[in-house]
């Protein structure tokens, strides 16, 4: 699973399962670029990926930013000369029902961040991924599959839409020698997670008894599954998208 002299590029990697999917990626002795807002959390990420392997390219930009996604490509390019992987990881996950009058306003947010960003990206990245047969990992949701909790359903569709546009992207791309794939995890343990959590008012702890595995995964797990689809291993899948849920959407 070497990543020597690829290219790759990890969207929302200041936290969570970017930061540990980033930090994956610079161990298999891959050039990372980390991209978020939080400057402190990046360079703190970017030590992590130096320990392990070579110092990455640090870009603070905001995904939903039109100038900023094109900075995120060109920045990569003028570095490093080339692009292999992008993993559209950044995301959100807000409340906002329909009898509460927020869905719009939430489903606007979250649309921005959780698809047209990967659309935008894709749309940027796809030349430099043709010239070096490379591609995309989308980072979806279990929610994609749910139509609920009400209060979620703007994330549900985010997600479910992200699903039909790797699987389109994927069609459009393949006969250029460009894979689209998505991951989808169920709950990992994360900031985004203890956020939920609190203001579900349902602990860590709780969410785990609604497992039929009984845990909520770590982000380790998801890097290793996004590493896999990403690599040469993986070079018959394509349009695919694979549950890292414990089970939780079987029920
Ligand atoms: P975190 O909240 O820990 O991380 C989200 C990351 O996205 C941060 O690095 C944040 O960085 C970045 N981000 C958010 N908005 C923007 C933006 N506008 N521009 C650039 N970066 C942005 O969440 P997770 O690690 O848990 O989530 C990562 C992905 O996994 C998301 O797509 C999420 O939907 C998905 N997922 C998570 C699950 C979970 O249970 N944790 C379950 C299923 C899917 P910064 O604030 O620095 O901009």
């Amino acid at each position: 699973m070497s990543f020597n002299n690829k290219v790759v590029i990890v969207t929302g990697s200041s936290t969570g399962i970017g930061a540990v999917t980033a930090v994956a990626f610079a161990k298999e002795g891959a050039k990372v670029v980390i991209v978020g807002r939080n400057e402190a959390n990046l360079n703190d990420v970017a030590k992590q990926c130096s320990a392990v392997g070579s110092a990455p390219l640090v870009i603070k930009a905001d995904v939903t930013k039109d100038e900023d996604a094109k900075r995120i490509i060109n920045d990569t390019i003028q570095k490093f000369g080339q692009l292999d992987v992008l993993v559209n990881n950044a995301g959100i996950f807000e409340y906002g029902d329909i009898l509460s009058g927020k869905i719009l306003e939430t489903y606007d947010r979250i649309i921005a961040i959780n698809l047209r960003a990967v659309i935008h990206l894709t749309q940027l990245a796809a030349p430099h991924l043709v010239k070096t047969k490379g591609n995309i990992v989308n980072i979806s949701s279990g929610a994609s599959l749910l139509y609920g909790p009400p209060a979620t359903l703007a994330y549900c569709v985010s997600k479910a839409a992200l699903d039909h546009f790797t699987k389109g992207s994927a069609l459009e791309l393949a006969p250029s020698g460009v894979r689209v794939n998505a991951v989808s995890p169920g709950p990992v343990e994360t900031d985004m997670l203890t956020r939920h959590s609190v203001q579900m008012n349902a602990p860590i702890d709780q969410v785990k008894v609604f497992s039929p595995l009984k845990r909520v995964s770590q982000s380790e797990e998801i890097a290793d599954l996004v590493l896999f689809v990403a690599g040469n291993k993986a070079k018959g899948i394509t349009g695919s998208v694979y549950l890292a849920d414990n089970g939780f959407t079987l029920q």
